[in-house]
């Protein structure tokens, strides 16, 4: 029976996957990198990645678990979990009908069980495609549910975050959720559970501020940009040209704001590994 469900949720991945790379086709993407035109099925196979420079495109919160995680060892945890209109915000509940249809999300992150070469984790993914990532009730719901479900199995918590911020639509009560996600993180770290943080391109404003920046590990992906409000608002406010690179990773990892960058092709080993070292008697 546990092998049959295991298949099941298997084949509602690759679905899900498949589904974020149906535009690959005889397309040719534009680099926003390099400039450079390439087929949009290189990118596909490349996993969003410029095949030229090596720039990294946004990816789905699906693709992204299929990429990582072990095959059979995908399990969605609070699935249904969908936002309110707490603020009858006008034109909010037919957006977020027409994006579910479009991208299969019920919101902008996706929340699992699952393994990495046997280390069995949760995990939290955003999905940029969605709202641009941008944390309402129930992003920061999932992500605080996530972070209690590991503290109660005693299981490190893994977040890859790709966001604008906070959710315009539903105002203070976004707001708030960065304070409750902070709170939930810390709570899951004063128990003694291994939080790692994966910043991928654009991480900003609310998430950035709040559980993005808490990991125990900081990891992110190469080019991603970081920050909380964006460079040309603090060179308009400050009025001072910032330095080449600024809020890059790259940046960030000079100035001790992060561990390592981790191409995407590399997040499987290096999380792995990681999670290894970090179990109970590390086999790593
Ligand atoms: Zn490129």
């Amino acid at each position: 029976m546990n092998r049959l469900f295991s298949q099941r949720r298997d084949r509602l991945l690759t679905y899900q996957a498949m589904r974020e790379g149906k535009t690959a086709s005889s397309r040719r993407v534009s680099c926003p990198g390099c400039g450079e035109e390439s087929g949009a099925l290189d990118w596909s196979r490349n996993g969003q990645v410029c095949p030229r420079c090596g720039c990294h495109g946004p990816i789905g919160a699906y693709y992204r678990l299929s990429m990582i995680l072990d095959p059979g060892s995908f399990r969605e945890l609070e699935e249904k979990l969908a936002p309110a209109d707490p603020l009858d915000f006008p034109g909010y509940p037919e957006k977020l009908a027409a994006l579910r249809e479009d991208t299969g999300l019920r919101d902008a992150a996706v929340a699992a069980l699952g393994r990495i070469e046997d280390h069995k984790a949760v995990f939290v993914v955003l999905d940029s495609r969605f709202l641009m990532g941008s944390m309402g009730t129930a992003v920061g719901e999932k992500v605080t549910r996530a972070a209690e479900y590991a503290e109660k199995r005693k299981l490190p918590l893994v977040i890859f975050s790709a966001s604008g911020g906070a959710r315009m639509q539903e105002g203070i009560f976004s707001l708030m959720q960065m304070a409750k996600t902070a709170a939930a993180i810390q709570r899951f770290q004063s128990g003694g559970g291994l939080y790692i943080s994966c910043l991928t391109h654009p991480t900003t404003g609310g998430v950035t501020a709040s559980f993005a920046s808490l990991g125990d590990i900081m990891l992110a992906e190469p080019g991603a940009l970081v920050g909380f409000a964006g460079p040309r608002v603090i060179e308009q406010t400050i009025g001072e040209k910032l330095p080449e690179g600024f809020q890059r990773a790259e940046y960030l990892l000079d100035h001790g704001f992060l561990d390592q960058i981790v191409p995407r092709s590399q997040w499987r080993p290096v999380l792995g590994r990681l999670l290894a070292l970090h179990e109970k008697g590390g086999r790593g």
